[in-house]
């Protein structure tokens, strides 16, 4: 895909020293193409077919030299995209998998001076091809307890739910956060497709997680209009809003966002990518933050879309004119609109 802006290196460093956090990324979708072709090399077999769901799965057991790897995110489509996403989902299959993702994230975030995540990792695509969460996610906590202790930085989990695949698997990742609250799962999320099930059908699944003390974020408004977002505020009480893309196409929605102060996690260049924005010069990001919206930069699924957060916010700065006054707002917006604690927050804040 060929649709990213010209962007200049210029002001780079007022960006990196920003201290930042980052809200809305997939822990899957953070596997760059080195790290693909390594994983690939440790499962060069294909997924028994009891634990394989995706249909047409011909490249499963493939093992893919770097260049290859990179190859495929050069996706021309949606559904290129979408294969690259299977491609690494498929090959996450150990503890040592989900621990060695981890800890590169955590690194490369570190790298642009990213000093909190709150990561969605996909409970929901673990549990649909069969397998058991729990070792998995194992793994993934010793990622984070490394990460943490070698890059002086925190991290949350927020277990995601895939909106298609139904109300009770919903229930079930649901369930896992619940049972994992005490290892740094902070909420839940639900992304996938909106056309096909809408917020309103997890209404009870959201309330569950609510009473046992979960933040609640919804993907709305991404790929269907501002009512899908009315109805996370409503039917699922959304403390965070994933993407929000159709925001200001409703005054009034835009209004109830700025006035109740529910944050959006924007994500530019994902939604350019996936086609949800004909053209970056289109999105609304400026139109929100003008509004008073708590906008927060986030990058979705940077390396498969080729972006990173300090890239989010040069498109900001370059392509929306964003001052640097302007761009430390939305660099603390992403402290402000965490699931921190107060006294946390208060301490990044303090950094600025
Ligand atoms: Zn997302």
């Amino acid at each position: 895909m060929t649709k990213s802006p010209h962007l200049t290196d210029s002001a780079n460093d007022f960006i990196l020293k920003l201290p930042k956090a980052e809200l809305h990324l997939h822990l899957e979708g953070t596997v760059d193409p080195l790290t693909l072709a390594e994983l690939s090399r440790r499962h060069p077999t294909p997924l028994p077919s009891t634990n394989n769901r995706y249909k047409n799965l011909e490249d499963s057991g493939r093992v893919f030299s770097e260049e290859e790897a990179r190859a495929l995110y050069e996706y021309k489509n949606f559904t290129g995209f979408l294969w690259a996403f299977k491609a690494v989902t498929e090959r996450l299959r150990t503890a040592e998998d989900y621990e060695l993702v981890t800890y590169r994230m955590m690194q490369k975030l570190r790298a642009q001076n990213v000093l909190h995540a709150e990561v969605y990792i996909s409970a929901g695509v673990v549990q649909w091809r069969g397998q058991e969460f729990a070792p998995l996610f194992e793994g993934a906590e010793r990622g984070r307890q490394r990460g943490e202790r070698d890059f002086g930085m925190s991290l949350y989990w927020i277990f995601d739910a895939v909106r298609h695949f139904g109300v009770e698997e919903a229930r079930r990742v649901v369930d896992e956060a619940i049972r994992f609250k005490q290892r740094n799962v902070v909420g839940i999320g639900i992304g996938g497709d909106e056309r096909r099930a809408g917020p309103e059908l997890f209404r009870e699944v959201y309330e569950h997680a609510a009473q046992h003390g979960l933040r609640l974020t919804v993907h709305a408004g991404e790929t269907v209009g501002a009512e899908s977002i009315w109805s996370a505020l409503r039917d699922l009480k959304a403390d965070r809003i994933g993407h929000g893309l159709h925001v200001a196409d409703d005054p009034e929605l835009l209004h109830y966002l700025a006035e109740k102060r529910i944050p959006v996690e924007v994500c530019i260049t994902s939604n350019v990518m996936t086609g949800c924005c004909a053209v970056v010069g289109e999105h609304p990001v400026r139109k929100l933050f003008d509004a008073g919206v708590q906008v927060t930069l986030n990058t979705d699924d940077p390396d498969m879309f080729h972006t990173n957060l300090l890239r989010e916010y040069r498109i900001a700065q370059q392509v929306f004119g964003f001052s640097e006054d302007e761009l430390r707002e939305l660099a603390k917006n992403s402290f402000r609109a965490s699931f921190l604690p107060e006294e946390k927050k208060r301490e990044y804040l303090a950094k600025f």
